[in-house]
């Protein structure tokens, strides 16, 4: 079997840990959730017929100071690049992200690192600032891979964005 090692990354609140407790089935609490313990999951998805499983790493607060280390890039295999669609600033430092991924990762080769960005919260339709329309353009301008929103709250889009990693992948 094949192991990928992969990462969420964006600002803090955006929703990460809860993404990944939302496809791991753990359930979704209403409170500030903070990775305490264990470094990553791991979950075998179906990929064009070929079983691959993916190591999800998530950040451990980190990135509340939007520096990782290159310990927590090294062996990436693909990235989901989350933001909050009710928090434009977590929307406008997305080409923050994508520089630090650049400077540790070789996206500028035959066979990048697939990065698909992420615009969380969906359920919280009623205080959206970031339009669908916005998230995309954002996706063709910086040349990732793909363009989805998910809520992990409700699961919309949830498993897709993981299965569409591990297709890229
Ligand atoms: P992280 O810092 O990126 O890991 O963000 P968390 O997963 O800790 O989530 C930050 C806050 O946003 C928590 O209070 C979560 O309950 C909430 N949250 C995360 N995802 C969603 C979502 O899809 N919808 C709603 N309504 N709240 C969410
Ligand atoms: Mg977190």
């Amino acid at each position: 079997d094949v192991t990928y090692k992969v990462l969420l990354l964006g600002d803090t609140g955006v929703g990460k840990t809860a993404l990944i407790r939302s496809l791991t089935g753990t359930e979704f609490k209403a409170n500030h959730l903070t990775t305490v313990g264990i470094d990553f999951v791991k979950k075998t998805f179906d990929a064009d017929g070929a079983l691959v499983q993916l190591q999800i790493w998530d950040t451990a607060g980190q990135e509340r100071f939007r520096s990782l280390t290159k310990f927590q890039y090294r062996s990436t295999k693909g990235l989901l690049l989350v933001y909050d669609v009710t928090d434009r600033t977590s929307f406008e430092t997305l080409g923050y992200w994508l520089d630090s991924i650049d400077s540790e990762l070789d996206r500028n080769n035959k066979e990048p690192v697939p990065v698909f960005i992420v615009g969380n919260k969906t359920d919280l339709e009623e205080s959206r600032v970031v339009s669908t329309q916005e998230g995309k353009k954002a996706a063709e301008s910086h040349y990732v891979h793909g363009f989805l929103e998910t809520s992990a709250k409700n699961g919309h889009n949830v498993s897709e964005a993981f299965n569409k990693l591990a297709d890229a992948i």
